[in-house]
């Protein structure tokens, strides 16, 4: 499978602690990407330990910043869909 690239309003899970500092308690977190600034837009601030990172990133709507590298993707939601399961009837 290709990586396609995050874009505004993907939902997206994060995988990985924050690069700079390792603060994991986030992992497993989905949310909406409001925006996405890159390297050029100026350095982020991480929330935990406040180091200035110039990577891109993607703003949640808490206005808390992801660097990209530790969010992943997440498929369209399927299991929303429902499935016809015909129950089993006994005769
Ligand atoms: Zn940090």
């Amino acid at each position: 499978m290709k990586d396609e690239p995050i874009i505004v309003g993907d939902l997206v899970m994060v995988i990985k602690p924050t690069i700079c500092c390792g603060y994991g308690d986030l992992m497993g977190r989905p949310f909406t990407v409001l925006a996405i600034v890159g390297a050029e837009s100026g350095p982020s601030i991480c929330k935990q330990c406040g180091l200035a990172s110039s990577t891109v990133d993607a703003q949640e709507a808490d206005k808390r910043w992801h660097d990209i590298r530790t969010l992943k993707k997440m498929p369209p939601q399927t299991e929303l869909e429902s499935v016809d399961q015909p129950e089993e009837v006994c005769v």
